[in-house]
């Protein structure tokens, strides 16, 4: 991590928040220690779309994001993009560590909409929200 006043943008359960879509967290040892420094900003876009941890698991099928069910979550989804990605302006972030193949923080590879545990190449939503205002986005195994 270059050195720099701008915190960076982590997902929220890499830096020990509960929020993933089965209630837990995911946290990533760097993370952590940047968070401990205050070096890095937590932001789930899901859980500030409105979603409750737990929920359905969803995945982004056709431009929409949809539960196992077929239920839409879409207006939830990118309603949190947005937020989220107020934030990481506000405070100035240049740079994000993102949770692996989740239809919002995924980078490079996401789960293909089928719930097949399938990955194809694309970005979750909020990744790609990000790397469109030109933070630098990299996935947390890559850290
Ligand atoms: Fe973590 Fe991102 Fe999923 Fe929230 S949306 S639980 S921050 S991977």
């Amino acid at each position: 991590m270059s050195a720099r006043q701008a915190p960076c943008l982590v997902s929220a359960c890499l830096a020990g928040r509960p929020c993933r879509y089965d209630g837990r967290a995911a946290p990533h040892p760097e993370v952590m220690e940047w968070l401990a420094r205050g070096l890095a900003l937590p932001v789930c876009p899901e859980e500030l779309g409105g979603l409750p941890s737990p929920r359905p698991p969803c995945e982004l099928r056709s431009g929409r994001i949809v539960d196992a069910l077929g239920n839409d979550h879409t207006e939830a989804f990118v309603s949190g993009c947005k937020l989220g990605l107020e934030a990481a302006l506000a405070a100035g972030c240049r740079e994000a560590v993102l949770k692996a193949r989740s239809p919002s923080c995924g980078v490079g590879e996401i789960y293909d909409g089928a719930f097949s545990r399938r990955l194809t190449k694309g970005n979750g939503l909020f990744a790609q929200a990000l790397m469109n205002v030109g933070i630098s986005v990299r996935r947390d195994e890559d850290v």
